[in-house]
């Protein structure tokens, strides 16, 4: 049994190491995904949730070196935080790039959210 929290919300769930999922129990219900009552389709949304913010993570250490560092075992990481605003409604729930917290300048900003707008549709992702 794997119990996983994920990094995007306060969901918890468990569910079973088979690869077929024969069990999954919420042990925790964020605010966002307290809605869905079946619980298999609980997972799989806050798991499509999960892989939307590290698709954007991917994204930006593929596209944007101006938001990354490489560290010294040369792996590369985000400089900056990306998720979501557990205040902000499912119907209307984009990823938050918060870029402007390490002092990215705007223009440049607005050039990483039209290239963000291209690749996952515009209202999917945020560069705040
Ligand atoms: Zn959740």
């Amino acid at each position: 049994m794997t119990l996983w929290s994920p990094d995007t919300c306060d969901c918890r769930i468990e569910f079973s190491d088979d690869g077929n999922l024969t069990y999954i129990a919420t042990h925790n219900a964020c605010a966002k995904h307290v809605q869905v009552a079946n619980t298999a389709q609980h997972f799989t949304d806050v798991l499509a949730h999960n892989r939307k913010k590290n698709s954007i993570v991917s994204w930006l250490l593929n596209n944007v070196p101006s938001l990354t560092r490489t560290q010294l075992d040369g792996t590369k990481v985000v400089t900056v935080s990306v998720g979501y605003d557990p205040a902000a409604p499912v119907q209307n729930d984009p990823v938050l790039v918060k870029a402007t917290d390490v002092g990215v300048p705007t223009l440049q900003n607005t050039a990483t959210q039209t290239a963000l707008d291209a690749a996952f549709g515009t209202g999917g992702v945020k560069v705040i």
